[in-house]
Parts: structure tokens; sequence; C-alpha cells
């Protein structure tokens, strides 16, 4: 049996104002090239870097999200190489103590039956980005943009823990979310925020790793997971047939579906690290032992950015089942999107309190649940829809959650039917009026009221003797055709569960 042993290394671009050493714009949507650039982050001999400690605060968060030991004493070291896009000809790093190890993300099991896996994350630490470099097809040359160099970008290192693409998918996803809980990161793949390099190889059959490839260059999370499965089918079938597996880095091609041959490994480079002899060491408290007396200050409290740390994803999920009894599938959405799930507590919160609406009939308190999970249909399927066709968050759409929960009262008690709903939806869209206000101008009520539909009942029978035949013949198909001719007798108003029960009792 070949097993497969898969580690990631994950970088992510840091959500800061300036850059990791200097006060450099840090903005990853400048168009124009080298604009975001100074003497320190160039590299000019005479400057001296300064700690962005906004950065440093950023990392022990994400750490103490993913579960990680923070360092109490670490400092930056100098990683030297030379390429054009590193104008210093080092890079500043960390390498003997990251600003946090020892950690784990649990993946929850999810509905398409996959089971919960525990990741362990072997480090987290800060260093810079490089520069961009653009090689130009048919020239001679290539152009660099030193906007990137120089700011903060996390590595994140992962222990072999991973089996197949599948979880490499839910992990990359979940750190998405929660840097983006967290706005330590937009991590954005197709902007090269985040960068996932992955390391893969197979057992032998006594147990020992195999040969250890390297994927590189993959922009999304899906096409990450689509390489870690073709390259464990990769090498299975290789070995199987006898040959062996070269340690090489490869690439990804989406379009092939294919994980190709980009260099193979050669010697192992000397960086010669060394302790950066312009930054000063870092300090941090973490409460697990009292910082050691004497030497340079401590700069960071991690317990008290644990105090500050937002709600996680994870804890969102739990607390929406919790709180409105929603399923897997709602719950998810509302934590996936944001924006729309705020909007979600927002009506929520109007639904349970009831102040405002108090002029329309409280449900229950035992309906709450079938009234939240109606509010949350309305909210994934309708307003979710008509805020995207404008790009808008939901919270910025005309409808008000105030209103938004008006209607969904109205639907859950029948004064509108849910294609009346519809209307009224568009109209409150497009100009921001009150359900009440539309549904009145509209004339949408919906007519549940038995005694004002048996005349138009009574007219539907008369009118389709054929139909009320087969029905009495035990054709139970029938009834659906005499709902729909009350429904068009009445233009639509009539509720037509109540039809139905007329109909019924009137052919019994
Ligand atoms: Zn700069």
């Amino acid at each position: 049996m070949y097993k497969p042993v898969i580690g990631l290394e994950v970088h992510a671009e840091l959500k800061t104002k300036t850059k990791m050493f200097c006060d450099s714009l840090n903005d990853p949507d400048e168009k124009h090239p080298n604009i975001n650039v100074c003497p320190i982050c160039m590299g000019h001999p005479g400057t001296l870097p300064v700690i962005n400690m906004a950065a440093i605060e950023k990392v022990i968060t994400a750490g103490l999200a993913l579960n990680c030991k923070i360092a109490e004493d670490t400092f930056f070291e100098r990683k030297n190489y030379f390429y054009p896009d590193l104008p210093k000809g080092y890079q500043i790093s960390q390498y003997q103590k990251p600003l946090c190890y020892e950690g784990y993300l649990n993946l929850q099991p999810t509905t398409n039956n996959s089971q919960s896996k525990k990741i362990r994350i072997t480090r987290i630490h800060l260093e810079e980005d490089a520069g961009r470099l653009y090689h130009l097809p048919d020239k001679n040359y290539s152009l660099v943009d030193y906007n990137r160099a120089g700011v903060p970008l996390m590595e994140l290192v992962t222990e072999p823990d991973f089996e197949n693409g599948d979880q490499v998918k839910r992990f990359a996803e979940e750190l998405q979310l929660i840097w983006r809980y967290l706005e330590v990161s937009d991590a954005n793949m197709e902007k090269g925020q985040m960068r996932i390099e992955v390391n893969i190889s197979l057992t032998n059959p006594d147990g020992s790793w195999g040969t250890k490839v390297e994927i590189k260059n993959i922009n999304s999370v899906k096409f990450a997971a689509d390489a870690v499965d073709y390259e464990i089918k990769r090498q299975r079938e290789l070995l199987e047939s006898g040959e062996k597996i070269k340690q090489e880095t490869r690439g990804w091609d989406e379009f092939k579906k294919q994980s190709f041959s980009q260099r193979s490994k050669e010697e192992a480079h000397d960086y010669r690290y060394f302790p950066e002899p312009d930054l000063p060491p870092i300090r941090i408290a973490n409460g697990r032992a009292s910082p050691a007396t004497g030497g340079p200050p401590t700069l960071f409290s991690a317990e008290k950015i644990r105090s500050e740390m937002p709600e996680l994803p994870q804890q969102r999920r739990e607390r929406f089942v919790r709180q409105y009894g929603l399923p897997g599938h709602d719950v998810e959405m509302f934590t996936v999107n944001k924006p729309l799930g705020d909007y979600f507590e927002h009506v929520a919160s109007e639904l349970l309190s009831f102040d405002r609406l108090d002029h329309l009939k409280k449900p229950d308190p035992e309906h709450q649940g079938r009234l939240l999970k109606l509010a949350s249909n309305y909210v994934i399927t309708e307003l979710k829809r008509m805020a995207d066709s404008v790009g808008a968050d939901p919270a910025d759409t005309k409808i008000s959650p105030e209103m938004f929960a008006d209607l969904v009262v109205r639907v859950f008690h029948s004064e509108v039917s849910s294609s009346g709903a519809q209307t009224v939806l568009k109209e409150m869209f497009a100009t921001g009026f009150s359900p009440g206000q539309i549904i009145k101008e509209k004339n949408l009520e919906q007519v549940s009221n038995v005694e004002d539909l048996n005349s138009a009942v009574a007219k539907v029978i008369t009118d389709n003797p054929k139909a009320v035949e087969d029905f009495k013949a035990g054709k139970e198909a029938s009834i659906r055709f005499l709902v729909g001719m009350a429904m068009r007798e009445t233009k639509g108003k009539a509720n037509p569960q109540v039809v139905e029960g007329i109909l019924k009792g009137m052919l019994k």
C-alpha cells in the first residue's frame, strides 16, 4: 500500500496599512508600478528598517486562532540570496524562532460525509514579500515592480497530515475564512495574497517516506485539491509499474488538469541565515510563564490579543445552530457569506423581539423555529440574488432588516402569497417602501377567508364538470387543476391551501 503524505506551506500577505519595515503603503490594488517604494524597502545603503507592530499583532492573532503557542522571545533573521525582485539581496524572515508554533486546526465533518480531521500546524512566522517580475513574451528583458517588496508576509507550515485533495481544500478554505474574519489577510488566491505550496509523497511498502515532490504556483483552492489528487494517482501509477519518483518541483496546468515538471531539485541552498542586526528582539507576554526580567521591554501581550479576538467561523457556526436552530446548509451559507449572515441576524432579532412589528400578529413561540427558517430561506434565495445582481452587500440595499422581517411575518401568516411576496420584494428593493404600503397599493393581499372564496370555488366547480368527475372517480391530480382555475378566477389572490380545503369539502 502506498499511503499519501501531504503537507502544506501557505503564504498570506497581511492586511496592514504600511509595509513591514517602512511607511510605504501596502496597497495590493495599486495599478501603477513602483509607486509605493522608499529608500528602506529599496535597500539603499545607510537606511534602517523599523518593525511594523500591527503586522506582528496580526500574526499573533492568526496563531491564537489556530491554537498555536506564542513565542516569548523571538527575533528576525536575514535570509541571503540574490534575485532581481529582492533589492536588498536578502529577505528579512524568521528561521530559528517563529512567532507561533505547535498549533492545529480541526476540519469539521461536512454534509457530504467527510470526517472530522485534525491538521497540525508546525509554525507560523513573519517575513517580507519580494517584488513582482513580469516576463514579457517576445522580449529579451523582464520588468520588475517593487510595490510588493517589503509587504508583510505570513508563512504557515503544516505537519504532513493530509490524506487527499478534499482535506487540503477544506483546510485552505477554513484558513481563508479565519483570516478574513480576523482581518489578518484578504487571502485572495487569484490576487496572489494567499499562495499554497504542496509537498507530497507516497510511503514505501515498508512504511518509510518516499521521494517528495513539490507543487507550486497554484492559484486557487480548487486547483490545489485537484493537483493533490492528480499527483497521488500519478505517483502511485509510477510506483506500481516499478518506476522511481523524481525529486522535483511541479506546476499545475488547470486546463489539461495535469501537473508538469518545472525544475528538478537543485542542491540545497545555503541562505546563510543570521540574526538581523538592525532590528531589536521581540518580547511577548503570553500568560504561560512570566517573562524574564531585564533585557528588552515586553512589546505584546498575547492574552490581551486573545481577549480582543472577534468571533471565529467555527464559533459562529455553533452559535447559529444554538441560537436560531438552522440546518447545516443555511448555517454554512451565513458563515461563509458573513454580510449575508449579519443581515439575517438583524432580521432574526426583529422577529424575536417584535418591538417594531407589534402591528402584526405575533407568532406562537413554538412557531419561532419555522418563522426563523422561513426568514433564512428568503434571505438566502431572494435577498442574496437581488443584492448580488447589483454587487452590493445586503445591508447596503434599500430593504432594511426591519422591513424584511415585516414581510416574512406577513408571508408566515399567509397575508401575502409567495408569488405576491416576490412582487413586494422587487418593489421594496427598487423603492425602499414598506411591505404594508406595497401590498395595499398593488392590491396583493392574499384572501384566506373561506366566505370570501366560496363563490369563486363554486363557480370553478360548475365551469369544470370534467375535472370534477375525474376527481370524484379517484384521480387525485385533478384537484391541482381545479385549484389552479380558482387562482385564476381570483387573479392569484386566493390562498391555494384554503382553496384546496374548500374544494375538497364541496366535492365530498
Ligand atoms: Zn518603503
